[in-house]
């Protein structure tokens, strides 16, 4: 069997089953590419990009940026970072598609990777022990095990707004960004939604654009990037610690080179937490979320106080009091934290600009839009572009997009229908040989991307490896494991404060989504301590044959 992706590269798949199909191009499926053909499988990935790179080939939109900051952003092999170096500390889009590149060139993978090609359905066969991936591609693909690598953001969501298709100027959703680019300069651009991808956008218009209209649900309580150039001679001294940060990455709740203090935001004096608040808030990058005092995230009153020292900081950027009230209320909208606090540059500073304007969509909703703009509250702004900056269909998106039809029939939608649940975030009950990477019930939304890749990955090729190793072809969940791992997700996520924002983790951003944490906030240790424990105990949670 010959696969053509449309950059006309032919892949012979010959008449055999591939072992594995990784389903992804972006930090998860090259990482498990490199290792599991490293290990002598016969695996090939495939992607609907036209590049390597996952979400960083898609968001291609002004000001995209990486809130994680280098070297923590990127592979630990020594053979990657020992001839790469970062223009800056946290950085930007084309930057990244840069990085991919060069990956590609050490680990030479582009002769595995079919681009351009859409997984829309996988049907299991049972007598043959194989999954049947249909693509947008003439030919479909035979796999003993499917790795789902596609994200948690491969879904954008796009509310939907009466009367968009009137409008006569230009609509689009940042993750679907024209790759040839679209000029912002002299336009008058609206932009909807406060994320990260909002905040980027909007700073980045606010350069250039003739007006900028921010459509606002929910304040974005942004933190200062502290964004910096870096320079060779500078990395190369710091990569003689590069070896024990990415063994540190491997220790913290967020994959990160630091962690939470152990020490709770009011067992210490006034003095000594504002100290400590100013230390993280100067370090900039998430250190004032993940760095911070262990019960921010767990605790209200701790929580309280961090929010308030955000707060003032905030406030003291915004010149006018409405705005002040609007962008940085007196009361938080939310406990801190539990919607991702995006990082920013001058995001704050932008609306003291005169062309820059702020609608508060709680008090003057979105009522329809038409050939000349949005109309809000009763009055209409007028726009030559609107920037959908309204998120995904996260964590789950992705999956259900694709039509996967398991060993009983059902798909992998109906399974969810009722809400998430998988074993380890990694496998489903019903869906034998079938694996996610970066998925629901794993940490994912909470940590550090290419460690999670990285520490996932490695898991994932053991379990591949052992199944190979012991002669068994087919792996999947038993029903009560699943039922366990969601009530262990479920108690976790009950000591937290995640419960309490309408945010994407819980599900809260998509109409008619069951309200649950998406993702395992016990942190990448304890997880993946979780994970080997099944590994070594004999595939324990799961049957195999
Ligand atoms: P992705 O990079 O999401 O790649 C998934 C790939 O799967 C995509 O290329 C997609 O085309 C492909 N795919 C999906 N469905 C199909 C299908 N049906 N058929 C074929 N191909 C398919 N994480 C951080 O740690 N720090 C950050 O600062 C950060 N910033 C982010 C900013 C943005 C704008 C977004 C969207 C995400 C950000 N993330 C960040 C999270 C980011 O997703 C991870 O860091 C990392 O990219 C995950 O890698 P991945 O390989 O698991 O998935």
């Amino acid at each position: 069997m010959s696969v053509t992706d449309t950059n006309g590269t032919s892949h012979d798949l010959g008449s055999e089953i591939l072992d594995v199909l990784l389903v992804g191009a972006g930090f998860a499926g090259l990482f498990l590419l490199r290792s599991l053909r490293g290990a002598g499988f016969k695996v090939k990935v495939v992607d609907s990009a036209a590049g390597l790179g996952g979400i960083w080939h898609w968001n291609c939109y002004p000001g995209a940026r990486v809130d994680t900051d280098a070297p923590m952003y990127e592979f630990s092999a020594a053979e990657l970072w020992k001839d790469w170096t970062w223009c800056d500390r946290f950085p930007s889009g084309p930057e990244l598609r840069q990085y991919f590149e060069h990956v590609d060139r050490v680990w030479d993978l582009s002769r595995d990777v079919m681009l351009n090609t859409r997984v829309t359905a996988a049907r299991f066969e049972e007598n043959g022990r194989y999954w049947n991936v249909t693509t947008n591609q003439a030919s479909s693909i035979r796999a003993r095990f499917v790795v789902l690598c596609t994200g948690f953001a491969s879904k954008p969501y796009i509310p939907s707004i009466p009367g968009l298709e009137d409008f006569q100027g230009t609509c689009v959703h940042t993750a679907q960004w024209p790759q040839g680019g679209l000029d912002l300069r002299g336009k008058n651009v609206s932009v909807i939604g406060t994320g990260a991808s909002g905040v980027q956008v909007t700073q980045e218009a606010s350069k250039v654009a003739k007006s900028v209209t921010v459509f606002q649900r929910t304040p974005i309580l942004a933190l200062p990037m502290q964004q910096k150039r870096l320079d060779d001679a500078g990395q190369k001294k710091a990569k003689e610690e590069y070896e024990q940060r990415y063994a540190r990455r491997r220790e913290t709740f967020a994959g990160l080179d630091f962690d939470f203090i152990h020490q709770g935001a009011l067992e210490v004096s006034d003095a000594k937490r504002n100290e400590i608040y100013e230390d993280l808030w100067a370090k900039g990058g998430f250190n004032f979320w993940l760095g911070t005092f262990h019960d921010v995230l767990m605790e209200l009153k701790a929580n309280r106080t961090a929010y308030d020292f955000w707060r003032d900081k905030t406030r003291a950027r915004i010149k006018d009091p409405v705005l002040k009230e609007r962008l940085a209320p007196s009361e938080p909208p939310h406990p801190f934290g539990v919607k991702r606090p995006s990082l920013e540059q001058h995001y704050f500073e932008a609306f003291n600009l005169d062309h820059v304007h702020l609608v508060d969509v709680r008090e003057a909703p979105i009522e329809r839009a038409g050939p000349l703009g949005l109309t809000a509250g009763g009055k209409l702004h007028k726009a030559d572009v609107i920037v959908m900056a309204t998120g995904f269909d996260a964590v789950t998106g992705g999956l259900t997009a694709i039509d996967i039809q398991g060993a009983t029939g059902q798909t992998l939608r109906q399974h969810w229908s009722d809400g998430v649940r998988t074993y380890l975030g990694v496998a489903c009950n019903g869906f034998p040989n079938l694996i996610m990477s970066y998925g629901p019930q794993s940490p994912s939304g909470f940590v550090n991307g290419p460690t999670s890749a990285e520490i996932q990955g490695e898991w994932i090729a053991n379990l591949l490896k052992e199944l190979r190793a012991k002669g068994l072809t087919r792996i999947e969940p038993t029903r009560s494991s699943e039922v366990e791992w969601n009530e262990i997700v479920e108690t976790l996520t009950a000591g937290t404060l995640f419960p309490l924002a309408d945010s994407w983790y819980m599900g809260a951003n998509i109409p008619g989504k069951k309200r649950q944490l998406l993702n395992f906030p016990g942190g990448m240790p304890d997880y993946i301590r979780r994970c080997n424990e099944a590994l070594a105990n004999n595939f324990s949670g799961f049957t195999v044959q």
